[in-house]
């Protein structure tokens, strides 16, 4: 384990070690309580994906109520990106919450937010002079950078891709790709949202210009650029299975949006924050959007999200404009500006590299072994294996189900991801250090094996 792997808080590095444990049945008796109780009044449309119950965590690993330790491979969906109970993270947000929990930063302001906006400002590609909005969760950074665009542009369309996924409010899901479970019955839903095809090279074997081209045709053909306030991109797709463009795709597109007077926005919600061992996805593709939006990984576990554009475009909006009720919560800015000082003062970015430099050969060694992986893809901390029939680019959900069943039996938590479900990511913490990232992998080896 490397020193920076371990650089915590001492109470809980000592009171939770950073190994695998699996003590009974997964879940245990206390999960299977808690779930009882949770049916009664919890309705099924809220899922979980290993209704294991977790009392607390530390690093990379995840403590559940019968004491289970999981190697934690999805970080509360890619949230807690610096580590679980970060100490930098606790010590801020603690020392905030006995000075100023909430005021509204629309009624009374406080530096906290203006912390944040500035070091978003300095962290998002591009030195020109930027400006940041701040909400609470991802969803709500998109409905707002597409209201700021369309104000800006004084246009109605939005462009998004296939596979894209953007969230669960009305605008966002009607913007998400996925149908089943995201938005089935749940309309009727807003219009003026056109998809067009994304670069997937796995599927297309399209280079970036042909895939640009493709995608570019599609949307002058069917709506025309005139009408369209923005194009919207996952720099490397999320849910829909962290499809990661062919080079020249994501340049082609924005100096399309650029001649074109289209607001070219960067979802960096799960590629951001220092993720892919840049602070922003986008860096490793050359592109400067004309906005970013992140969330997730910002806070260290906190809810906070933001959007972060040219000045000229978030002036558009008129005064009072923006805003909301906790948008940028001083708790969650607290834990913001303490993520930052995280990622520079342990050199968070270089922790994502190491992490890919383990998962990677890993993961290529099991494509070898078992035909059934398709494609091995990502940068950084954001990894993952597409599932297949053997020999074909057919989806293999089945395998995908049995492969995350016996992981957690054997204590290590992964998260799905894909259109057919037959994605497995990789998103864990910068704090996971080399050997459980291989005892996750050799856990992954055997579940492969007893498919
Ligand atoms: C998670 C996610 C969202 C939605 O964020 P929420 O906080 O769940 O609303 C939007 N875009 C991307 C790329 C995401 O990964």
């Amino acid at each position: 384990m490397t020193d920076s792997a371990v650089r915590s808080n001492p109470k809980y590095a000592a009171e939770i070690v950073q190994e695998r444990r699996v003590l009974t049945e997964i879940p245990g008796p206390k999960s299977l309580a808690l779930h009882e109780r949770r049916l009664a009044v919890v309705p099924a449309g809220v899922n979980s994906a290993l209704p294991a119950y977790i009392e607390r965590a530390h690093g990379a690993i995840l403590v559940d109520v019968d004491g289970n330790q999981f190697i934690d491979m999805g970080a509360g969906i890619g949230v807690t990106t610096i580590g679980h109970t970060d100490h930098g993270v606790v010590a801020a947000a603690s020392e905030q919450l006995t000075r100023l929990t909430h005021a509204a930063f629309t009624i009374s302001p406080y530096e906290g937010y203006v912390r944040v906006a500035e070091l978003l400002g300095e962290h998002t590609p591009g030195t020109h002079a930027k400006k940041t909005v701040l909400q609470n969760s991802g969803a709500e950074a998109v409905e707002n950078g597409v209201k700021i665009a369309r104000k800006y542009t004084g246009r109605n369309g939005v462009a998004v891709l296939d596979h894209a996924y953007h969230g669960r409010t009305s605008l966002t899901m009607a913007m998400t790709f996925k149908a089943m479970p995201y938005s089935l019955g749940f309309g009727p839903f807003p219009g003026d949202i056109y998809r067009a095809p994304n670069s997937y090279p796995f599927h297309d074997g399209l280079s970036g210009a042909d895939a640009a081209r493709r995608t570019i045709a599609y949307l002058e053909k069917s709506v025309g650029a005139s009408d369209l306030a923005c194009l919207i991109v996952e720099p490397i797709q999320g849910e829909g299975g962290f499809q990661v463009p062919a080079e020249g795709y994501l340049p082609a597109l924005q100096e399309w949006c650029t001649a074109n007077g289209i607001v070219f926005i960067a979802d960096e919600i799960q590629s951001g924050m220092g993720r892919t061992g840049a602070y922003f996805a986008s860096e490793h593709f050359g592109v400067v959007p004309d906005m970013v939006l992140s969330a997730k990984g910002i806070a260290g576990g906190l809810p906070l999200s933001a959007i972060t554009a040219r000045a000229e475009i978030m002036d558009a909006a008129h005064p009072g404009g923006l805003g909301g009720t906790f948008g940028g919560n001083p708790v969650s800015c607290a834990a913001a500006v303490a993520v930052f000082e995280e990622i520079e003062t342990f050199d968070l970015l270089a922790e994502a590299r190491r992490i890919e430099g383990v998962l990677k050969p890993a993961l290529l060694a099991l494509q070898k072994k078992y035909d059934i992986i398709g494609d091995v893809r990502g940068i950084g901390a954001m990894n993952a294996i597409e599932l297949v029939q053997p020999g074909t680019h057919e989806p293999n959900t089945a395998a995908l189900g049995a492969l995350v069943a016996f992981a957690a039996q054997h204590g290590v938590l992964f998260l799905t991801a894909g259109t057919y479900g037959n994605v497995l990511r990789f998103l864990p913490s910068l704090a996971i250090s080399d050997e459980l990232l291989k005892d996750a992998m050799n856990v992954l080896d055997h579940a492969f094996a007893a498919l």
